[in-house]
C-alpha cells in the first residue's frame, strides 16, 4: 500500500479547483437551454421570427436527444472527477519490480510503467494521459472510459448545437454583412457594454459562437484521443516512435473503455470491466524511457 500524504488545500486552491468546473456546467447548461428554447419556440431572436411549425413528435425527438447527450456529459464528467486513477491506496507489488518502474522522489515509492507524477495533482497516476484542467482532475487508467464518453457527447452535443444556430447565425446576417452584424458575432460582450444590442440577442450571439469555438476545440481533443486509443499510447507517450503497447486496434479500445466498448457510451452505468491492473501492461515491442 502506498501512502501518500495529503494536506488540505487553501481556499485559493480550492477556488482554482472549482472554477474550471463551475464555468463548465454553466456553459453546458447554458448552450443546453438555448437549443431547448430554439426547439420549443422555434424563434432565433424575436418571437415574431417564427419560421417553422415542427409537430410535437418531431420537438420530442429533438428534447430526447439533447437531454440523453447532456445527461451522459454530466453523469461522464462526474465520475470522471470522482474515480481517481492515482496510485493512493493501491497496492503496487512490493518486491515485483521490472522492466519501466521508476521510483517517484515526491511520492517515495516504486510506480509502475507508463505512470507518471502529476504535480497539480501532487500523486503518481496509474497509466497517467494528461491533467485535465478543465475539470482539474488527471486522466489515467481508472478514469479514462470517463473521459473519452464525456468527450464523445460534448462533442455530438456542440455539433448539434452548432447545426441548430445556424438560424441564429441566419437570422444575425439577414441584415446583410454590415459592421453591426460582424461585431455581434465576432466581439458580442463590446456590442452589450456599449448599449449596441439587446441582452437577448447578445445571449443568442454569445452562446452560438460559444458553440462553433467549444466544437473545433472539442472536436481537436477528441480525434487526437481516437488517434491516441487506436494506436495504444497515452498523450505523454504520443511523440515516441516506438510503441510497445499496441495490442492491435480492438485490444487497444478494450484497454482503454473495457470489454463492453461498443456499448459503454451509451450509459455510464453500463459495467465494461478493464482488462488489467493498471500496473501490470502486456507489451509487444521494447519499452523505451518514455520523459
Ligand atoms: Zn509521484
Ligand atoms: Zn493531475
Amino acid at each position: 500500500m502506498v501512502s501518500v500524504v495529503t494536506r488540505f488545500a487553501t481556499p485559493t486552491e480550492l477556488f482554482c479547483k472549482l472554477m474550471p468546473i463551475i464555468l463548465n456546467t454553466v456553459l453546458v447548461f447554458s448552450i443546453t437551454a438555448e437549443v431547448s428554447y430554439l426547439v420549443i419556440v422555434e424563434a432565433p431572436l424575436e418571437p415574431d421570427q417564427k419560421k417553422t411549425d415542427w409537430s410535437t413528435i418531431w420537438k420530442a425527438i429533438h428534447l430526447f436527444c439533447q437531454y440523453f447527450m447532456l445527461g451522459n456529459i454530466t453523469w461522464n464528467a462526474w465520475l470522471f472527477v470522482k474515480t481517481t486513477p492515482s496510485i493512493r491506496g493501491v497496492f503496487l507489488g512490493g518486491e515485483a519490480m521490472g522492466q519501466g518502474w521508476r521510483y517517484c522522489y515526491a511520492c517515495e515509492t516504486h510506480t509502475p510503467p507508463r505512470c507518471s507524477h502529476c504535480y497539480d495533482c501532487n500523486v503518481c497516476v496509474l497509466r497517467r494521459d494528461h491533467h485535465c484542467v478543465f475539470f482539474n482532475q488527471c486522466v489515467g487508467f481508472r478514469n479514462y472510459r470517463y473521459f473519452f464518453c464525456c468527450l464523445l457527447h460534448m462533442w455530438a452535443g456542440l455539433l448539434y448545437a452548432v447545426v441548430m444556430n445556424a438560424e441564429v447565425f441566419i437570422v444575425i446576417l439577414k441584415e446583410g454583412v454590415t459592421l453591426h452584424s460582424i461585431m455581434l458575432l465576432l466581439v458580442p460582450w463590446i456590442m452589450l457594454v456599449s448599449g449596441q444590442v439587446t441582452a437577448r440577442a447578445f445571449a443568442f450571439a454569445f452562446i452560438a459562437d460559444t458553440c462553433v469555438v467549444g466544437f473545433l476545440l472539442v472536436a481537436g481533443f477528441l480525434f487526437f484521443h481516437i488517434a491516441l486509443m487506436l494506436r495504444g499510447q497515452t498523450t505523454r507517450e504520443w511523440h515516441s516512435s516506438r510503441r510497445p503497447y499496441n495490442l492491435g486496434t480492438v485490444n487497444n479500445v478494450v484497454e482503454c473503455l473495457g470489454s463492453r466498448w461498443y456499448l459503454c457510451w451509451l450509459c455510464p452505468l453500463i459495467p465494461s470491466p478493464l482488462p488489467g491492473d493498471g500496473i501490470h501492461f502486456k507489451v509487444t515491442g521494447s519499452l523505451e524511457p518514455v520523459r
